[in-house]
């Protein structure tokens, strides 16, 4: 018996197979989920086809989601092949490459609006359209990142973009509680992938994410276990919460001293 046995949702946000929402979806389909993908862009269609098939999935739709007639048409089609959904997946994210690093204070308002519709908006309209494919409740879950409570130069305006993630998450939980409708986020550690790799020395900090985190870095399989939990029944009256995956690494003041120049060994 899986966890997921009979249960069905939608994944938007594999991109190949580091994606993260890959990791998801693997996890989801280990524990018997039924999956519809959603990917960005025909170019991607290649890439997300045989992933998809790889987990006995039938469904597998172009959506772009800063066109709300390509939503609209996307969940026309999820509603004719699925009926009703348990679940939706939202692990999309995008600002153009000149605004993740450099001084912020140049941020554009072109870059803003861009970070913001795709990385934020994007969710709370997923949200309404797969509330009307809940009607005995469901579960969301985003992704996040911690540049949203904290400083992490480069990933500017990103971080920005975060922040109104995880306020709209808390504002969706509230509203769609009256339909018992669950909605976390995960803020993950730093994993390489395409989305990361576009923001200035990613991966130096992945590096330094590894040494300093209790639990060094995270993967894809661990944010995968951790949706699971918050997408199942196990997280019943769970709601805009955010998760963190990230070996530890925010609760941290400050690096090991043995990390420092001249730093005393600990034992
Ligand atoms: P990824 O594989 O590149 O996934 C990002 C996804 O967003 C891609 O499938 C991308 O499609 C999609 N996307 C971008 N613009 C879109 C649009 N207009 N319409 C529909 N989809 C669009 O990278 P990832 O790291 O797994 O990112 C997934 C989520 O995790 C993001 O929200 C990211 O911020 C978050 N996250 C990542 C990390 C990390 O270190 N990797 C840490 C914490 C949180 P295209 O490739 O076609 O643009």
């Amino acid at each position: 018996m899986g966890l997921f046995d009979g249960k069905k949702g939608l994944i938007f946000g594999v991109a190949n197979k580091n994606s993260i929402a890959w990791g998801i979806a693997q996890a989801l389909h280990a524990e018997g989920a039924t999956l519809g993908f959603s990917y960005a862009g025909e170019i991607l269609k290649k890439r997300v086809e045989p992933l998809a098939a790889s987990v006995g999935s039938d469904f597998v739709e172009e959506c772009d989601v800063t066109n709300d007639d390509a939503i609209a048409a996307t969940f026309a089609k999820i509603a004719d092949h699925f009926g009703e959904i348990d679940f939706l997946v939202h692990s999309i994210a995008f600002a153009p490459g000149e605004e993740l690093g450099g001084r912020f204070h140049k941020t554009s308002r072109n870059g803003f609006r861009i970070a913001l519709d795709i990385s934020c908006y994007s969710l709370i309209t997923l949200a309404g359209h797969a509330r009307e494919l809940m009607p005995n409740g469901g579960s969301i879950v985003t992704m996040t990142y911690y540049g949203a409570e904290k400083v992490t130069p480069n990933y500017n305006v990103m971080g920005v973009a975060k922040a109104a993630l995880e306020a709209s998450v808390r504002y969706l939980a509230w509203d769609l509680g009256k339909d018992s409708i669950r909605v976390n986020a995960i803020s993950a550690g730093p994993i390489k992938t395409l989305a990361a790799s576009g923001v200035s020395g990613f991966r130096k900090s992945l590096n330094y994410v590894g040494q300093v985190a209790p639990m060094g870095n995270v993967d894809q399989e661990d944010v995968g276990q951790a949706a699971l939990f918050l997408l199942s029944d196990h997280a019943t009256r769970i709601t805009g919460e955010v998760l963190y995956v990230d070996g530890g690494y925010n609760i941290m003041g400050a690096p090991d001293p043995t990390m420092m120049d001249g730093g005393e060994k600990s034992e």
